[in-house]
C-alpha cells in the first residue's frame, strides 16, 4: 500500500510465522534509509561490503536485494514531510531495514525522526554490541577483554515524554493531588516527569536478552537498575526480569545467587549466568572487570549513559553498531549522528554502520556472510588501513577514505 514511492522491482519480502520466526528467502529485499551528513557516504560504504560478502559466502545462490526508502532531510526535500507513511508501511512489511543516521531538526516542533520510528514500530529493544578489534586506540589497559552486548529498554522510562515545565497548569494540579490526596508537598517552582516502568516491558526486555544470550551461546545476562532507590520503577524491572528468568527459561539459566550457594546442586555449564548490579556500580565494573559480564539488560535511561560508555572504552561511538528491535520488524543503525561538518567529503568512519549490517545479516541467519564482515574489518584495522578519526590516534597508521576504506574490508574478507 505504496502511496509515494515505487515497490521493488527485484526481491522477496522476508515474511514471519505465527510464533514469530523469520522466514529469509535467498533474494530479500532490504529498505534502507540513506541518512542525512554523512549517511549517504557510510551507507554506500555498508552496501558495498555488505553485498560483496553475501557474494563470498554464497555465489550467486544468495543476493541482497537494497531498496531505498525514505526519511530525514532528503525526504523533506523530495516530499515536504520528515518520515512518510510508506517508510513505516515498508519496513513493516518487510520486517528488516538498515539506516544511516538522522539530523533532528532543531526548533519547529519537529519531533525526532528516530524516535518516531521506534515508536510507531514499537522497537522496545536497543540492542549494541560492543567488543574491541584489535588496534584500535582504547583508554583501558586490556581492552580485549571488552565483550559486552547491552539491550535498552526503548519505550518506556522518563524517555517516555510525559513531563511538565515548572510554573505550568499541569505542575499546579499534580501538586494538588500530591499534597491532598497524598500528603506529599512539593516546592511551587517544580518541573515535574513521569518514570513509567510496566511489568510487560521490562518482561518482554529481558526475554529478548535471554533468547539472545541463549542462542548465541552468551555466559550470562545482567540485570543493571537504581531498585535501591526507585523501588517501584526500577526495583520494578529488576524482579520481572528475574521472574522472566525463572518462568519462562528455568532450565536454561541459572542465578548468581544459586550459584554461588551451590543450592540447586548442578552445574552451571551451558546455563546462562543471571544477575543483577546497580547501575553505578556497573560504571565501575565496566571499567575495572569487563570480562566478567557479557549480555547487560537495562531500563532506557541507565542504557543511554551505559552503552556510550561501554563503546568509549574500546575506541569509541565511530565503531559500535546497533539495532532497534520489536516483535515486527528490526531496524540496523550506526550509534553515532550524522557529523555534518563532513557531509559528502567520503571521509568518516563507516565501520559502525558496517557492523550494524553484521548484526542485520546474523538477525536474518547468513552467519557466515556475517563472519566474513568480521574478518574483513579484524584484518584491515590490524594493518592499521583506518579512517582519519582513528588514523590520527595510531602510530604507523594510513589514512584512508571512507569508500578506500570500504573497498579494503572487502579485499580482507
Ligand atoms: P555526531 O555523532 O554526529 O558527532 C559527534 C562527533 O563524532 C563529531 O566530532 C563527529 O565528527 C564524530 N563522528 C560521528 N560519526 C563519525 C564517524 N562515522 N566517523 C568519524 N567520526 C565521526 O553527534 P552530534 O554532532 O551530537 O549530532 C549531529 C546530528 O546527528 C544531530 O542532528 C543529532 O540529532 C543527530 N543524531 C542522530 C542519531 C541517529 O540517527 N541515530 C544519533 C545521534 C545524533
Amino acid at each position: 500500500k505504496l502511496t509515494n514511492i515505487d515497490a521493488p522491482s527485484l526481491g522477496s519480502p522476508i515474511t514471519m510465522t505465527d510464533e514469530g520466526k523469520l522466514i529469509v528467502p535467498n533474494d530479500p529485499v532490504i529498505p534502507f534509509i540513506e541518512g542525512d551528513g554523512i549517511g549517504p557516504d557510510i551507507t554506500r560504504a555498508m552496501k558495498i561490503v555488505a553485498e560483496n560478502a553475501v557474494y563470498k559466502a554464497y555465489g550467486s545462490n544468495k543476493k541482497l536485494h537494497f531498496w531505498e526508502i525514505y526519511a530525514g532531510e532528503k525526504c523533506n526535500q523530495m516530499f515536504g514531510n520528515w518520515l512518510i507513511d510508506d517508510t513505516l508501511e515498508a519496513i513493516k512489511y518487510f520486517k528488516v531495514a538498515i539506516k544511516g543516521p538522522l539530523m533532528t531538526p532543531v526548533g519547529g516542533g519537529i519531533r525526532s525522526i528516530n524516535v518516531r520510528l521506534r515508536q510507531a514500530l514499537e522497537l522496545y529493544a536497543c540492542i549494541r554490541p560492543v567488543r574491541y578489534f584489535d588496534g584500535v586506540p582504547s583508554p583501558l589497559k586490556e581492552p580485549w577483554k571488552v565483550n559486552m552486548v547491552v539491550f535498552r529498554e526503548n519505550m518506556e522510562d522518563v524517555y517516555a515524554g510525559i513531563e511538565w515545565p515548572a510554573g505550568s497548569v499541569e505542575c499546579a494540579k499534580i501538586r494538588n493531588v500530591l499534597t491532598n490526596e497524598f500528603g506529599i508537598s512539593l516546592r511551587e517552582d517544580v518541573g515535574l516527569g513521569l518514570k513509567p516502568i510496566s511489568v510487560f516491558g521490562s518482561k518482554r526486555i529481558m526475554r529478548k536478552a535471554l533468547q539472545y544470550a541463549i542462542e548465541r551461546g552468551r555466559s550470562s545476562v545482567t540485570i543493571v537498575h537504581k531498585g535501591n532507590i526507585m523501588k517501584y520503577t526500577e526495583g520494578l524491572f529488576r524482579a520481572c526480569c528475574y521472574e522472566v528468568a525463572k518462568e519462562e527459561f528455568f532450565d536454561q539459566t541459572i542465578t548468581e545467587e544459586d550459584l554461588s550457594s551451590k543450592r540447586t546442586g548442578f552445574s552451571s555449564s551451558k546455563k546462562v549466568i543471571v544477575k543483577d548490579r546497580i547501575a553505578d556500580a556497573m560504571f565501575q565494573q565496566i571499567l575495572l572487570r569487563p570480562e566478567e559480564y557479557d549480555v547487560v539488560v537495562t531500563p532506557n535511561l541507565n542504557g543511554d549513559y551505559l552503552s556510550d560508555a561501554i563503546a568509549a572504552t574500546v575506541g569509541g561511538l565511530g565503531i559500535a553498531p546497533g539495532a532497534n528491535v520489536g516483535d515486527e520488524a528490526a531496524v540496523f543503525e550506526a550509534t553515532h549522528g550524522t557529523a555534518p561538518k563532513y557531509a559528502g567529503m567520503d571521509k568518516v568512519n563507516p565501520t559502525s554502520l558496517i557492523l550494524s549490517s553484521v548484526m542485520m545479516l546474523e538477525h536474518i541467519g547468513w552467519k557466515e556472510a556475517a563472519a566474513l564482515i568480521v574478518r574483513g574489518i579484524e584484518r584491515t584495522i590490524q594493518s592499521k588501513t583506518v579512517t582519519y578519526d582513528l588514523a590520527r590516534l595510531m602510530k604507523g597508521a594510513s589514512e584512508v577514505s571512507c569508500s578506500k576504506f570500504a573497498e579494503t574490508v572487502c579485499e580482507n574478507m
